[in-house]
């Protein structure tokens, strides 16, 4: 099974093949709760409510994060998982759609479940006012009028919180979207990440003001989300039309797999490199990195084969291959490097840090004029 996105997180269940996690930290916010209620001197019933509200809310967060998720299903793009954090829900995409009309779409999917709740509860809402001489439920209001009062606020505000322009989160993939579909779309991202750093540092200010952590909070992912995903697509901006071949680096560090742990670590030592590339003849079996090494040591197997000390197996790609999609396939974050093999010869590797290193070369000559 593959690891979360997110460390410290634990399985809650999976729908359509998609693995919804709860972070730890998400057991501070009921702590948080839980304590304060003590202190403020409520009993257990107040605060199983409050509880429970939580739960209600993290409900509609899934349910949102699932209309992303599924929308995305609809143009065959996969999630990894669903992450629920306390300042709300990370639906962690296989890849954004370079498309315009597709990210729309799959953006807007999430703030539209939660206008769905809303007509729904508040069509059960107006039952009730209706039915209740135009009085909006009181304590003595059965539970469903209630919950469903309830359900309106939290949804509205979810809705209306979500398209607030603040890339990435989803007002600001739409107001990029939006921009992308006249202007380039590596531009388009710019004036999203500037418009949702502007509104990170407002959002800081007013938790500031008006005493509010959680908006602290989701000030600075924004502000930090934002930088990332401004660097991805200039990478990608940068990388178009450019091969692997272009990129990778042709010295890299390679042992077969018959060679003992020892000895790869007698390299290390003297001088090998992060990411140790196992071979038999030009055949890749697969890639070893320092701490597997260490971690083989650590649990005396130097005497044994390196080939059974392989952690990853990344996809090969070729020469020819395009740039772009090799950087798509790293930044899942799941291999340490790609090696790149044509006729089942290995012709080089590939790292995040070859492109980086490309970039700034790029970037440099540029400057120079
Ligand atoms: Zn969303």
């Amino acid at each position: 099974m593959a690891a979360p996105t997110f460390s410290g997180s634990a399985g809650l269940f999976s729908f359509k093949g998609i693995r919804v996690f709860v972070h730890w930290s998400f057991s501070i916010l009921i702590a948080w709760v839980v304590i304060s209620g003590l202190m403020e001197g409520h009993g257990w019933p107040v605060i199983g409510k409050q509880l429970l509200m939580i739960l209600i809310v993290f409900g509609c967060v899934v349910l949102h994060e699932f209309g992303h998720a599924l929308m995305a299903l609809r143009f065959g793009i996969r999630t990894k998982d669903i992450t629920l954090l306390p300042i709300g829900g990370l639906a962690n995409l296989e890849r954004i759609p370079e498309e315009p009309r597709k990210e729309f779409l799959i953006t807007i999917a999430g703030p539209l479940v939660n206008l769905a709740i809303v007509l729904v509860a508040g069509a059960i809402l107006g039952y009730h006012w209706v039915s209740n001489a135009f009085s909006m439920p009181d304590e003595n209001a059965p539970a469903w009028a209630t919950l469903s009062g309830f359900l309106v606020a939290v949804n509205l505000w979810m809705f209306l919180f979500n398209l607030i322009p603040a890339f990435p989160m989803d007002g600001g993939r739409l107001l990029r979207s939006a921009l992308a579909s006249f202007m380039d779309r590596a531009r388009a991202t710019q004036v999203a990440v500037t418009v949702g750093r502007v509104i990170a540092l407002i959002f800081i200010a007013v938790s500031f003001t008006f005493r509010m952590p959680m908006l602290a909070l989701v000030g600075l992912f924004v502000y930090l989300a934002a930088g990332a995903e401004n660097r991805n697509v200039r990478t990608q901006h940068v990388l178009r039309g450019i091969h692997v071949g272009q990129v990778m680096r042709t010295r890299f560090w390679a042992m077969p797999g018959t060679a003992t742990v020892q000895q790869a670590v007698d390299e290390l030592l003297a001088g090998g490199d992060q990411d140790l590339v196992v071979v038999d003849g030009d055949a890749v079996l697969g890639v070893v990195r320092r701490k597997d090494l260490i971690a083989a040591i650590h649990f005396q197997k130097g005497h044994e084969p390196l080939r059974n000390a392989i952690v990853h197996q990344p996809p090969a790609v070729a020469p020819t291959a395009d740039a772009n999609e090799a950087y798509m396939i790293l930044l899942t974050g799941q291999w340490p490097l790609l090696p790149v093999v044509e006729h089942g010869r290995l012709m080089g590797v590939l790292e995040a840090e070859n492109l980086a290193e490309y970039l700034m070369v790029k970037e440099a000559r540029r400057s120079q004029g």
